[in-house]
């Protein structure tokens, strides 16, 4: 076992990610203003998702590994769609983050969006990927996008290749219907991302994957995950890989609705992403503040890690990645955000 000084923490896990998000940002404005979560979606996520190439998607997850090691996150749990550029595209995101030293755990979420070939092809990615020996998990979009025969040929999926199923779950009221569709096939290897709108009492196995700032700026809800039996992890849904900040977020919210909550519960989310990812236990975090004990840091502002190591071996330190070129990245990054805004 290491040894951790009080400054230090293993390396954080962001348990849900988009990484093909992080070109998004300064993306035009929809031509409507959404008003609702299914128009959110319709407008902004699923325009932008179908107009990235696998050139755009390699510059995005290089982004979002450099930004995730500026956090002192070492993993990421990541959820992929890109239905024009299928083929491929885990293994573009599995080698970016690699190059810049971050872990991650990739699954390509399948949806009949586009059609029974969609969702076929969708499939085939989760196989190629797993067969290579990519760690990975299967992704289904969420139940609402999917076919009963898509549900059932995931899962079986996932089965055969002993791994989960990354799935989001009542995110909006439009996925009211997922308990009763997921509930034959749910795990205690599945992760729920949201469950927002879930039934407390709801029957699913898995781990719920609770995402603070996105479920506020979709202003779906408050998912309040400390009423689920089970375990909760946190995640981003792709607006970075801040995992001090969401921790923070987390506990606020939970505080909002219970005055008895403490930071420790918000911790115990934070501290899952090491059963989902437990390799990132082996990585060490130097934090600019100690103790990193959740009582100080839930009330402490603007904690950055020093220096990050990942597997033994230095990846981010004084301010900069060690094996890439970050200012290369972040130039490179504005330029295919520019090329994805403009076919939108
Ligand atoms: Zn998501």
């Amino acid at each position: 076992m290491q040894e951790f000084s009080p400054a230090q923490t293993p390396g954080l896990v962001c348990a849900h990610h988009h990484i093909y998000s992080a070109l998004a940002r300064g993306m035009p404005a929809p031509p409507r203003t959404p008003t609702n979560f299914r128009e959110i979606l319709e407008q902004i996520w699923w325009r932008l998702d179908t107009a990235l190439d696998l050139e755009m998607l390699a510059w995005s997850a290089r982004l979002a590994a450099l930004e995730a090691l500026a956090s002192g996150t070492t993993a990421i749990v990541d959820h992929h769609e890109s239905p024009n550029a299928i083929e491929g595209s885990l293994s573009v995101i599995a080698d970016a983050c690699a190059e810049v030293g971050v872990r991650v755990v990739c699954a390509y979420g399948v949806t009949d969006r586009h059609g029974p070939d969609g969702a076929r092809r969708g499939l085939e990615e989760n196989r190629r990927f797993l067969t290579a020996g990519g760690r990975g998990l299967v992704g289904i979009h969420a139940a609402f996008t999917c076919s009963d025969a898509t549900l059932e040929e995931a899962a079986a999926l996932a089965a055969e290749f002993g791994v989960g199923v990354h799935v989001h779950v009542c995110e909006g009221p439009e996925d009211a219907e997922a308990p009763a569709r997921l509930v034959p096939y749910t795990r205690d290897n599945w992760l729920l991302a949201h469950g927002v709108h879930l039934p407390t009492d709801h029957r699913l196995a898995g781990t719920i994957l609770h995402n603070p700032f996105s479920n506020l700026n979709n202003a779906v809800g408050y998912a309040n995950p400390a009423r689920f039996a089970n375990p909760v992890a946190l995640g981003t849904d792709g607006i970075g890989a801040h995992m001090i900040e969401t921790f923070r977020l987390a506990y606020a919210l939970h505080r909002s609705v219970d005055v008895t909550a403490t930071p420790e519960t918000a911790w115990r989310w934070l501290q899952a992403g090491w059963d989902l990812v437990p390799e990132a236990r082996e990585d060490r975090v130097t934090w600019s503040y100690e103790p990193m004990d959740p009582w100080h840091i839930a009330f402490t502002p603007g904690i950055r890690p020093l220096r990050v190591e990942v597997g033994g071996s230095v990846v981010w330190e004084d301010g900069h990645p060690t094996r890439v070129d970050g200012a290369e990245i972040q130039a490179k990054a504005r330029e295919q955000a520019a090329r994805l805004h403009a076919r939108l």
